[in-house]
């Protein structure tokens, strides 16, 4: 059977923090249980928010964890092409439609909150004719593509994925997707031709994961995941989910709530082994 691959994928738009130790310690340990590798993406889609110098300061804490992985990294800046093509795939099988909305618009039509709290889109740009559609996107409006959720839930039916846990070598446990709790999300933005999603499923696929790793936080997303392998033809992973860190405040730590980075604690003297004990790791 093939060595089972794993992956640790973080966003280049701040310095790691203890959340991100916590993720990256459970996806190497996990690779080691499983006797599997560990590998590093780097999710940097978003040009605005994403720098090269976080992503050095990503590599070398990294390395100070004393974490390694193979090389070349993969770069999702470097990707976008096979994204679109992924895109145009579900383009040809007519589940994407251009969106022309913006937040305020959406926010306030919307018919609800998806799974992160965010306004549901509700469909406005679903219903634009085809003149009106080419007549915007001639005009050189500002467009990102939605999926369709209802006509791609009719093309694949029930939807099931594969948990493992409380730890990664527990006996694997068949879940539902509920994909249609999002609404028809974004799969190409208006600044790039793709989104997380859809990068993420791309990627998951090319690099040969069979264990995704990650927070609680992403477990609501999987299902869009789930729905897009299925709609691609590509290998499901194993998904298994991790705790998260919680502040003081009793949220997430977060990279915009300006959380203590490794950088920081490490300038104050923390080695990688303060880290790992913070962490209950
Ligand atoms: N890039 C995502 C993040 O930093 C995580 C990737 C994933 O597990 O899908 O939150």
């Amino acid at each position: 059977m093939a060595k089972p691959q794993l992956r640790f994928a973080p966003s280049p738009n701040g310095c790691l923090h203890l959340g991100h130790a916590l993720s990256a310690l459970v996806t190497w340990d996990a690779a080691k249980k499983l006797d599997g590798t560990a590998h590093l993406r780097i999710e940097n889609i978003d040009l605005n928010r994403c720098k090269p110098e976080f992503t050095e300061a990503i590599l070398d804490d990294l390395h100070w964890l004393d974490l390694d992985w193979p090389e070349p990294v993969l770069i999702q800046s470097e990707r976008f092409e096979l994204y679109a093509d992924a895109a145009n795939r579900l383009r040809d099988m007519d589940l994407l439609y251009p969106c022309f909305c913006s937040r305020t618009e959406i926010a306030e039509a919307s018919v609800g909150t998806d799974p992160d709290g965010a306004p549901l889109y509700p469909g406005t740009c679903r219903h634009l004719s085809n003149a009106a559609r080419i007549e915007r996107l001639e005009r050189g409006d500002p467009v990102q593509f939605r999926l369709d959720i209802e006509k791609a839930l009719n093309r694949v039916g029930m939807l099931t994925f594969t948990v493992v846990g409380p730890t990664v070598l527990d006996r694997p446990q068949v879940r539902y997707a509920r994909p249609e709790r999002w609404g028809d999300v974004v799969l190409q933005r208006k600044d790039v031709p793709t989104s997380y999603h859809l990068s993420v499923v791309v990627d998951d696929a090319a690099q040969g994961i069979t264990h995704v790793t990650r927070g609680r936080d992403l477990e609501a997303a999987t299902d869009i995941h789930v729905l897009l392998q299925m709609l691609l033809g590509l290998q499901s992973p194993i998904y298994f989910f991790h705790r998260l860190l919680l502040g003081d405040d009793g949220e997430k730590l977060s990279k915009s709530k300006g959380s203590q980075s490794l950088r920081d604690l490490r300038a104050e003297g923390w080695t990688a082994e303060d880290v790992r004990r913070a962490v209950k790791f």
